[in-house]
C-alpha cells in the first residue's frame, strides 16, 4: 500500500523569545495526563546563561513531539502503536506497544521517552491532547502558558504566522522556521531569536529516514522478511542522516545568526 503523506491540519507555533521558563505548560501536561513531572510530555530546552557580564542572557522553550508528516517513529514500530491520523496527529496506542523501543531510536528529534521506574513501562509522547481537541478545547500547554509562548492552530496559519513574525520583526529572529522542513516537515513549528543549535535541539535532515526505513523494510521480497536486517539498515541510516544535516544546518544557522547580527 502507498505511503500518504499530507500536509497536518492543525499546528502549534512556539516562540522561544516569550518563553519565561515558569513551566506552567509541564504542569498542565502533568495534570491533563495524569502523569508524574518526571514523565510530562513537554519539557525545557535552554541555551544556558550566554553574552559577557553585564549583558547576560539565557533561552529556554518548550519542546515535545514534532507531529512529522512522516513519522520516523511510527515508521520503525513494527507492531503499529505509533500512527499518525487523519488530522496529522501522531499518536501512540499503549494496549499494542511492546516495548521494544526502536521508536525512540528512530525519531530525529529524541522525543519518545520511556517509563524506566515503572513495573510495566510505556512509551510517553504528546499526543497533541487529541481527547481535548475532540471536545473543541486548546492542548493544556497551549491554552495555560501565560505569556503566549505556544500557540495552537490550522497548521497553515501557524506557519504563516511563524514567517510573519520573522519578516516584521528584522533581526528579533534568526530567519528560520525550525519544523518546516526538518525531517520533512513537522506539525510543530518554532522560531527562535538564537540559532536552534544553541536551544539544544537537534538538528534534522530535510527528509524522514522513515522514507529510507520503508525502502529497506517494504522495499524488496527478500529484505521484507528480514527484519532484523532491515532495522539495522534503517538506524545506520538515520545515524548517517542525522550526522549529514548535522553539519549542513550548523553551517546555514551560523550563517544566518552572523547577518542578524551584523
Ligand atoms: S508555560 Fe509558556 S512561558 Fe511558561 S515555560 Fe511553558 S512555554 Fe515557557
Ligand atoms: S518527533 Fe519523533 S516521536 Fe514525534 S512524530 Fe516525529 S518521529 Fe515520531
Ligand atoms: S499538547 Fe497536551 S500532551 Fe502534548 S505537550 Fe501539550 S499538554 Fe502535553
Amino acid at each position: 500500500m502507498a505511503h500518504e503523506i499530507t500536509a497536518p491540519h492543525y499546528g502549534f507555533l512556539i516562540d522561544a523569545s516569550l518563553c519565561i521558563d515558569c513551566r506552567t505548560c509541564m504542569v498542565s501536561c502533568s495534570v491533563e495526563n495524569n502523569v508524574s513531572m518526571d514523565t510530562t510530555r513537554i519539557w525545557i530546552e535552554e541555551t544556558g546563561v550566554t553574552g559577557t557580564f553585564p549583558d547576560l542572557k539565557r533561552y529556554t522553550v518548550p519542546y515535545h513531539c514534532m507531529h512529522c508528516v512522516d513519522p520516523s517513529c511510527a515508521s520503525a514500530c513494527t507492531v503499529g502503536a505509533l500512527h499518525r491520523n487523519e488530522e496529522g496527529i501522531v499518536t501512540y496506542d499503549k494496549d499494542i506497544c511492546i516495548g521494544c523501543r526502536y521508536c525512540m531510536y528512530a525519531c530525529p528529534f529524541e522525543v519518545p521517552n520511556y517509563e524506566w521506574e515503572a513495573t510495566l513501562p510505556l512509551v510517553v509522547k504528546c499526543d497533541m491532547c487529541a481527547a481535548r481537541l475532540d471536545e473543541g478545547q486548546q492542548p493544556a500547554c497551549a491554552t495555560t502558558c501565560p505569556t503566549g509562548a505556544i500557540r495552537f492552530g490550522l497548521y497553515e496559519d501557524m506557519l504563516a504566522e511563524a514567517h510573519r513574525m520573522i519578516n516584521e520583526n528584522p533581526g528579533k529572529y534568526v530567519n528560520h522556521v525550525y519544523g518546516e522542513e526538518e525531517n520533512g516537515g513537522t506539525a510543530t513549528l518554532y522560531i527562535s531569536p538564537v540559532p536552534f543549535e544553541e536551544l539544544g535541539f537537534p538538528i534534522a535532515g530535510t527528509s524522514s529516514p522513515a522514507y529510507s526505513n520503508r525502502l529497506v523494510t517494504e522495499g524488496t521480497p527478500l529484505v521484507a522478511g528480514a527484519m532484523l536486517v532491515g532495522l539495522s539498515g534503517a538506524y545506520l541510516t538515520i545515524k548517517h542522516l542525522k550526522e549529514e544535516a548535522a553539519a549542513e544546518r550548523r553551517e546555514a544557522e551560523h550563517a544566518h545568526a552572523g547577518e542578524d547580527h551584523e
